[in-house]
């Protein structure tokens, strides 16, 4: 299982597909990436080998610069296409990567659904984009970490998830923000010249630089591209820096 990220200047997908090479020896059965191009999610995912995901994406031109992507390991439904990552909110608005387990789903969905919401997959994961989008109808304007509701709804949201995640998050409406989060699974910002990347280990980080930032337990990051901002989830910012890697291939 395996996430990546990137927000900045190049065409996200081959970026996110070589990422995903990088971790393929973390174990997977499923795959798929997310970019946000024109004010719309462009979603495609695959059973089965990475090749499956790179042939359907082959002859898609999709110029996109922000996007994640995901190799799943099953533990909440099987592994076929429409329980692949990523997932997304009923409108198709909010897209989410996750490793780990979220504990409280079943509770989380019965409720998300009395509320509208509408569920596609048998994953623990689908409640996540869901949450997201809910929280984000609750929050007035002005109610956010500096004024990006998104973002705010996101820190909201992962303070009402049990367990263990690490997430990757995007949203048509935000084409500028990349939002990841770590609460016992790894996750590591890497930081490039106007564009940054995220991802569950550093090999698929390190052939685009070598300035890394691990996030901490309980802490979620809103990667754009100017620059990188660090919260705790009770929503506190951070000053925090990269560090360069030493990396002998
Ligand atoms: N629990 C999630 C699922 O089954 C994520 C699994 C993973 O870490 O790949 O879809």
């Amino acid at each position: 299982c395996g996430i990546v990220g990137y927000i900045g200047t190049r065409p996200a997908s081959d970026i996110l597909m070589e990422g995903l090479q990088k971790l393929e020896y973390r174990g997977y059965d499923s795959a798929g990436l997310a970019t946000v191009l024109e004010g719309e999610l462009e979603c495609v995912r695959a059973k089965g080998k990475l090749q499956n995901l790179a042939d359907k994406l082959a002859g898609m031109e999709n110029p996109a610069r922000l996007g994640i992507g995901h190799t799943r390991w099953a533990t909440h439904g099987k592994p076929e296409e429409y329980n692949a990552h990523p997932h997304t909110d009923t409108h198709r608005r909010i897209a989410v990567v996750q490793n780990g387990i979220v504990e409280n789903y079943r509770e989380l969905r019965e409720t998300l659904k009395a509320k509208g919401h509408e569920f596609r997959s048998d994953t623990d994961t689908e409640v996540i984009p869901h949450l997201i989008a809910e929280n984000m109808k609750q929050l007035s304007a002005a109610d956010s970490i500096e004024d990006n509701p998104f973002f705010e709804a996101v820190r909201i949201s992962v303070n009402q998830l049990e367990g263990a995640f690490a997430l990757a998050v995007i949203n048509a409406d935000y084409p500028d923000d990349l939002i990841v989060v770590r609460q016992q699974a790894p996750l590591i910002i890497g930081f490039g010249q106007g564009e940054f990347f995220c991802a569950s280990d550093t090999p698929a980080i390190v052939p685009h630089t070598r300035a890394v930032l691990p996030l901490e337990n309980g802490e979620l990051a809103k990667l754009t591209p100017l620059g990188v901002e660090v919260y705790t989830f009770a929503g506190d910012r951070l000053k925090k820096r990269p560090f360069s890697l030493n990396w002998n291939p």
